[in-house]
């Protein structure tokens, strides 16, 4: 066991950011640890393999998905961003902000208005022109390529579940024996089809809504990535490692 530990271990490539552009090349070395920023908000890096495949992780009161990323990186391949933080919104000029409500610039208008409505005259466009500029930098990095897919992971508290998405979802496969608060939504048609015909519940949202609320899977579609959401109860932590684990065996 201990040995199949380690060796596990020294599959965790951990890279440094700078070194991203080489990683392809150099794969089996260990970099000092890596991040990357956003809305100075410090993301971890950790990666496994080869694979195009990305994850992240961006609630950081969403302590049980945090711990179901930690477990499938060391399973599978791709590269998984941790944002580092213990709080829902991170701190940004004066205010704070919730970083899944940034992906847009009119996302962001939103988000920096929420807990600070008033802003001095032109400091609100300094901080959007901040945003843009960190954003394509940022998505740049995170984004796979053709042959891969971005897997976002959530956590519910009350209220929330899969019948609130239902008015953006263009299919929906909901299934009686499932929680409705553990779902899946993704953005490709193809992934949907094969997701859907599995136990969970599953809703595709592959439309623009006409209220753009910044939030990742809109950039995500934006740009033609396959992006997979992967919504769970806080605290059903094996739950969402199932959810993961089949994920990764049904799409390729
Ligand atoms: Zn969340």
């Amino acid at each position: 066991m201990i040995l199949r530990r380690q060796s596990f271990l020294n599959k965790i490539i951990v890279i440094h950011i700078f070194s991203f552009v080489f990683a392809r090349e150099i794969k089996n070395v260990s970099f000092p640890h890596s991040y990357i920023t956003f809305a100075n908000a410090k993301f971890d890096l950790i990666s496994n393999g080869n694979s195009s495949n990305r994850y992240i992780w961006l609630h950081g009161d969403e302590q049980t998905a945090k711990m179901a990323l930690e477990y499938h990186i060391k399973k599978y391949q791709g590269i998984a961003f941790f944002i580092d933080s213990k709080t829902r919104e991170i701190p940004f000029q004066s205010t704070i902000i919730d970083p899944n409500r940034i992906f847009s610039r009119k996302g962001s208008y939103y988000a920096l208005r929420k807990f600070k409505p008033d802003w001095p005259p032109g400091n609100l466009k300094k901080a959007l022109d901040i945003l843009d500029g960190e954003r394509e930098e940022f998505l740049n990095v995170l984004m796979p390529d053709k042959s891969g897919y971005l897997i976002s992971l959530h956590n519910n508290f009350r209220g929330y579940n899969v019948y609130k998405e239902k008015n953006k979802s263009q299919k929906i496969s909901i299934k009686k024996i499932e929680n409705p608060r553990d779902f899946i939504i993704c953005t490709d048609a193809n992934d949907y089809e094969r997701l859907s015909s599995g136990p969970f519940n599953v809703v595709l949202q592959n439309k623009l809504p006409e209220k753009d609320d910044g939030s990742l899977s809109w950039e995500a579609l934006r740009r033609n990535v396959r992006y997979l959401n992967v919504e769970t109860r806080l605290g059903y932590l094996s739950k969402q490692k199932k959810m993961l684990k089949f994920i990764e065996e049904v799409l390729d």
